[in-house]
Parts: structure tokens; sequence; C-alpha cells
């Protein structure tokens, strides 16, 4: 090749950097630039004369945000900037390029993904599982290699899709899945809804004229877990782990629900470059991450550790492991690459891994067991959940010994039955889960899970409305409710009695102690002060804690009840309607109903709660202990928002619900719960669920998107 073509991505001041690029100089650069066009935001001559420089501001702050995680301005200033750019290319199409950042969004749906050839085939990894291990890999290459000490690079294993990347003349060009390691499908417009993939990178800077580079795509732990909620919120079951939710995003056909999963993707290696003759070889693994970098990816460099000789590397492995959890993302191990590039061609590779390269394997989150057999859990609401008892195994440094079947519909489509092999996972934080069945393990004895008719606790005859997935107990007084019950009455988003926890609770119940919400306030003190396990500073703890809980306001009160269909947010409205608590008590459904938020369900499950007069009598034995039965009322907010009501469904993906609720209240509007005629916005997220058809019936009712409440508030 030689050196004739230099694409400039954009027109850069030919003493500056790329935008992308971390000196100190270049960061000032880009957030004066960066200000002076927010200050012209509207003048569109201004913008068009400098459309380009816009874009490499935009591209500037993507970089601090997606890829350094450490941004310089705000999602609204960032919105600022790039609405300015999508006005301008508007008035001027012509001026459009195609890595512009407004050019990530596809057209459309893709039909089926184009098979397409890696330039070099994707190979798998040599997997080592401990020090012996690594002592035997590293005698061996240092044999190959002729050397007494190798200097290896050791970076996490990250737990995702694989990908590929092609750059040709700076632009990103294709993007592919492994698929088979030779050939992989093509998901260029997917890959492009991934803001850690620059559309363009300055590879002709360092003599690239194309480049095929790879890495994985990941959805971090926290995103992962908002998704899963929002498929329970559906009554989905959920996705068993992070992995899975990446490559099936990765394989969404349209291209815009793959930018709503907020996937990040991590670039590890270079795998095949055609240079100009202005190149200069790149010396060794840990300086391409670098250069990686400096070109706007998302390589570990930060995470990456090089060590001279295999000792170092293995007590690094040990020492990650036991970290591992810590990390926002998930990841199945360490990588130990061996560091000098040419090196690395010495060693070569087999058909199957390359030798310069191993994968150290931290302890499997997946294991099979065997389905002892199932229980059944009553929750405060009398729900009656099924929960498998299996085969103790370790998974991820804990023992697994029940997991949770959800209901009767999860057990009917996992095809799951007593004394099946059942795959198990955990990973990190997130709760056991079963992947699957092995229906082809079976020998015959295995037998149906037969749901019980009566409930487990008390024996009374279980109940299950047409609308609902779940079985109840109908007994008010069965003992599981009502441990249940005071379970949810001390917890923190309620009453917050700290000291009280789920176990004490229970036993506390066997004792006798604990025999129903107003006994928490009778608490045999003196008695406890006798018991093993709890010093006089442990009962002193615990009495300041329950003293304290008698004037948390009205409201926590209402939600520590646990009223079915009354959650925090009908708490507040419920408190603030009311002076006394027992106000609600003579109000009939019709003017309950006049409640903002308290729909005809609502309405019910309250007077079902009050017209109770077990309820009743115990909410005077709170009152009498000394509890705020009062309602304090707040006077309203002021602000631009002051009597609107919201409710927000689906994912945001600027902010967080709770940070879009508590922007609401600071405006002077509330939060309702539920769609209903009394609601004025509802503001859809991605993958909104029910609310928002119900939401379409009611012409009162506006609809808007994230942008639009934004731009609502200011
Ligand atoms: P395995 O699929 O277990 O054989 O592991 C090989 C795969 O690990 C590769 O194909 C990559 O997709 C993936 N991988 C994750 N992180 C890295 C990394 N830092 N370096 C190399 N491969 C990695
Ligand atoms: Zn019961």
């Amino acid at each position: 090749m030689d050196g004739t073509k230099i694409y400039i991505s954009a027109e850069i001041p030919f003493n500056l950097a790329h935008p992308m690029t971390s000196n100190n100089e270049n960061t000032r650069f880009y957030q004066d630039r960066s200000k002076e066009l927010a200050a012209q935001a509207t003048n569109l001559s201004y913008l068009t004369e400098n459309i380009s420089l816009l874009r490499d501001v935009i591209r500037f702050h993507e970089n601090r945000y997606y890829v350094m995680n450490d941004p310089l301005v705000s999602d609204a200033e960032f919105d600022q900037l790039y609405k300015a750019l999508e006005k301008t290319e508007a008035a001027n199409p012509q001026l459009i390029t195609t890595d512009s950042p407004t050019q990530r969004v596809g057209p459309g749906m893709t039909k089926q993904f184009k098979t397409v050839q890696h330039l070099v085939p994707m190979l798998s990894l040599e997997n080592s599982y401990d020090a012996a291990d690594l002592l035997e890999w590293d005698r061996k290459a240092r044999e190959l290699a002729g050397l007494e000490q190798l200097a290896y690079c050791v970076e996490p294993k990250f737990d995702g899709a694989s990908i590929s990347l092609v750059y040709e003349n700076d632009l990103f060009s294709r993007g592919a899945t492994r698929g088979d390691g030779v050939e992989g499908e093509d998901i260029t417009l997917n890959l492009k809804q991934i803001k850690s993939i620059p559309l363009s990178a300055a590879f002709s800077k360092y003599g690239i004229q194309q480049a095929e580079i790879r890495g994985e795509v990941l959805i971090n732990k926290q995103n992962f877990q908002q998704f899963n909620e929002q498929l329970l919120e559906q009554n989905l079951p959920p996705l068993a782990n992070p992995r899975n939710a990446a490559s099936g995003s990765l394989r969404l056909k349209d291209a815009r629900m793959v930018g709503k999963r907020n996937l990040e993707a991590f670039i590890y290696h270079i795998a095949y470059l055609n240079v100009t003759t202005t190149h200069k070889e790149i010396p060794s693994h840990s300086k391409s991450l670098e250069m990686l970098w400096e070109l706007g990816f998302r390589s570990p460099v930060h995470e990456k550790k090089v060590f001279n000789g295999i000792q170092g590397v293995i007590d690094f492995c040990k020492d990650f492991e036991a970290k591992r959890d810590e990390l926002p993302y998930e990841i199945d191990g360490l990588v130990i690459k061996v560091n000098e590039l040419a090196l690395q061609e010495k060693l070569g590779m087999t058909t199957h891994h390359p030798r310069w390269a191993i994968a150290f394997k931290f302890k499997a989150r997946q294991s099979t067991s065997k389905l002892l057999q199932v229980g059944y859990q009553v929750g405060r609401t009398g729900s009656v959940t099924p929960v498998a008892k299996i085969q103790p195994v370790p998974i991820g440094g804990v023992t697994v010994a029940s997991i949770s079947l959800h209901n009767q519909d999860f057990i009917r489509e996992k095809d799951i039955r007593i004394g099946d092999t059942l795959l198990v996972e955990r990973a990190g934080d997130v709760i056991p889960y079963i992947v699957k069945s092995f229906p082809e393990l079976r020998d015959g004895s295995e037998t149906a899970i037969v749901f019980p008719s009566a409930c487990p606790v008390c024996n009374t005859a279980l109940v299950k409305t047409e609308d609902e997935a779940v079985w109840r107990c109908p007994n008010d007084g069965c003992d599981a409710q009502v441990v249940e019950r005071m379970i949810h009455f001390t917890s923190k988003d309620a009453m917050d009695i700290r000291g009280l926890g789920d176990a004490i609770i229970r036993k506390f119940h066997e004792l006798g102690w604990l025999k129903d919400i107003p006994s928490i306030y009778n608490l045999p003190l003196d008695e406890l002060r006798k018991m093993e396990g709890f010093g006089a500073k442990s009962v002193t703890n615990i009495s300041e804690a329950i003293e304290k809980s008698k004037t948390q306001p009205l409201y926590r009160l209402i939600n520590a009840l646990g009223i079915r269909y009354v959650g925090e947010t009908t708490a507040k409205t419920l408190a603030q309607a009311v002076s006394h608590l027992l106000d609600l008590a003579t109000m009939d459904k019709e003017s309950l109903q006049k409640i903002d938020d308290v729909g005809v369900k609502v309405a019910e499950s309250i007077q079902q709660y009050f017209s109770n007069p077990s309820n009743v009598d115990m909410l005077k034995k709170l009152e009498a202990a000394g509890l705020q039965l009062q309602s304090v009322h707040q006077p309203p907010v002021d602000g631009n928002l002051k009597g609107k009501s919201f409710l927000f469904t689906g994912t945001l993906y600027k902010m967080k619900r709770s940070e879009a609720e508590a922007l609401v209240e600071a405006n002077g509007g509330k939060i309702l719960s539920g769609v209903s005629s009394k609601l004025d916005f509802l503001i859809v997220g991605e993958d909104a669920g029910s609310k928002l058809e119900k939401a379409k019936k009611i012409a009162s009712i506006q609809i808007l998107d994230e942008d639009g409440f934004i731009k609502l508030i200011h």
C-alpha cells in the first residue's frame, strides 16, 4: 500500500488531535468549542458554517460518556448540541456525512442478516482453571519462544457476545457476529446503535488504511436488571443472564430497539491491518490496547495489567476472581496474552486457538442439579409460590439449594418435573434461575408437579382469580401471611425498623412474642435480654428503632399495612387526602375514587381492608401505642407542573425512573400509580406495557416520550 490516501474524519484543526484523544489540551479545546456552539444553538448560519466542528464536539462528548464513563456536560446540554446538529443537517442535507453522530439511526427493519466472511478467522481460546494449568502453559510458551521469561498482558474475559468490526479509510464499514469463526452475520446496522463504537476513527493517523478489530458486546448488570424488571412488570419471565441478553439484542431485527438496550462494546484485539508506508509497527498487545483507546474505542486499557513471568499472573488471577462481583458487568475469567506481538507471531496458533493466549476461567456460575421436591411459599397477600428444592450445588461461590419456580405457567413452559435434571444459573448478584430442564435425561421415574389445592401453612382452600397467574390463601389469619406482613411492615421502605429482620421476626413469632403487627410495640424486652445472642446493646438498638418508627410519616404507615394495590405512590396520595388514617374507613367507594390515583380496583381494595373490623381494631391499637395516624399536610410545591399528574411506563434511557419522578415532584406535579381519567401525562419509555394501550383510550391523557417530558419540564 502506498501512503496517498489519508482520510480525515472531520476537519480537525491540524495542530489538534482527534476528538477522542484524551489529553488536557484537547479536552479544554473541545469543552470551549462546546460552550461556544451551545451559545449559538439557535443560530443556523453559525451552525452551518461550523458543522464539522459541531460533529466533533458531539463525538468528543459521546466518547467522554460512553467510552471514558466521565461525561463533561449534562444530558440536557448534550441534547441541545445534538438537536442543533439534527436541525443543521435537516436544513443542509448535502452536508450530512456517513459518520455523522446522527447517522447511527438506521432505516427500519432488517429482514435477514447477510453472511459475511471474517478477514481473519475468529478463533477460540484454550482454557485453564488453576495455577498448575497456567504454569504448564507458561512452560510451553517459554519453550516455543526460546526465552527464560515472558511478559504477559492480563485482561478481563468479557462475558458477552463477540463481534468483529472493520474500519476502512477511517470509517466503520462492517460489523459481524462471530458465527462459526470463519463466517458470521452482518449486523452493521445494529452495531451502529452502540454508542461506544465510533462511526469513524482516525486509523489513518497511524498509517492504517483498513483494520479488523475484535471485541465483545455486553449489557451491564444494572441495565440487565432494569430490563428484567420490565419483563417482570409485564408478567414475562426474566432473561437468565446478561450474556443471553447481549447476544439476543445484537440479533434484533429492528435496529432502533438495539439502541435502547444500552449495550456496551469492549474492543480488545486487532486482528488484521492493511497499512500505508507511514505506519509504525505496534510492539505489544498492551500498546495496541492503548492505541485503540486513543482511537476512541473502549479497550480495557485501565483493566489490563502487564507482568514479567507467570507468578504475578497467577496471583493476579486469584485476587481478581475474589473481586469479580464488584465490576459493573459480568466477566467469566481473565485472558492472558503474550505481550510482545513479534512473539505472538512466533508462537502461532492451532486450528482451534492461538498458542500465545489462554483463558483463565473463573468458577462456573451454571451447574446442573436434580429437582428433589417442590415446596410452596405463602406471601404477605397469600400468594403461593412454588419453590424448587434441588440437590445443593455450589454456583459462583455460594451453595444453591432452592430456586423460585415463579408460577404454574413457568413450570409448564420449562417442562419441569420432580426428579428432572435442571440447568441452574446464578450470575453475580442475580438471583438463581432455572435455565432449562433436560427431558432427554429422564428415566421414567420423574413425576409431575402437582399444585396444592389447600394452603400448605393453614390448610385453607386456595383460590385463584381469572386475571392472575397465582393461587392465593384467602385466610387473613394464616400464620405465613401474618409473619410476612410483619416483615413488610418493618422493612426499609415501610416503617424501617432496623434490627427486626426476617429471621428475628420468624423467631419471635415462634416464641409467641410477635403474633400481629401491634405486638411489635409490645415486645417483652426483659425476656429478650435474657435470651442468648442478644446483648444489652442489640436490645437497646431494637427498642430504639421501634420507638423511632412511631414518628414515621403517615404515608409510610399506609404503605406498611400492605393493602393490596396500595404501594408507596398511592400511600402518599392517600396520606395527603385524609387528615386521619381512619377517615378512610368512613369513605364509600365513590368518594375514595375521587382521590387522585385511586381507581375502581384500588378503591375496592381499600374499602375491603377498612371494612374488616380486625384491621380497624389493629389501627386503633397502633394509635394507642403512640403511632402517628394523623396526616401532616405538606403545602404543594410551586412549579410549572403544579396540579398536573404523571405516570411513567417502560424504560427511560436518559434518566432513572426515580429521578424523573423526583423531577416531577420538585416541579409541583404528582405521580399516580395507574392509568385513569385523573391522569394528565403518560410518559412512555422503551418497551412500554399495557399502560400505554389503556392511556390511548382516554382522550384527556397526553402521551409524551422522554424527550417530550424533558421539554415540558424546561
Ligand atoms: P470461549 O468462547 O470460552 O472459547 O472463549 C473465547 C472467547 O472469549 C473469544 O472468542 C472472545 O469472544 C471472548 N473474549 C472475551 N474477552 C476476551 C479478551 N479479553 N480477549 C480475547 N477473547 C475474549
Ligand atoms: Zn394460609
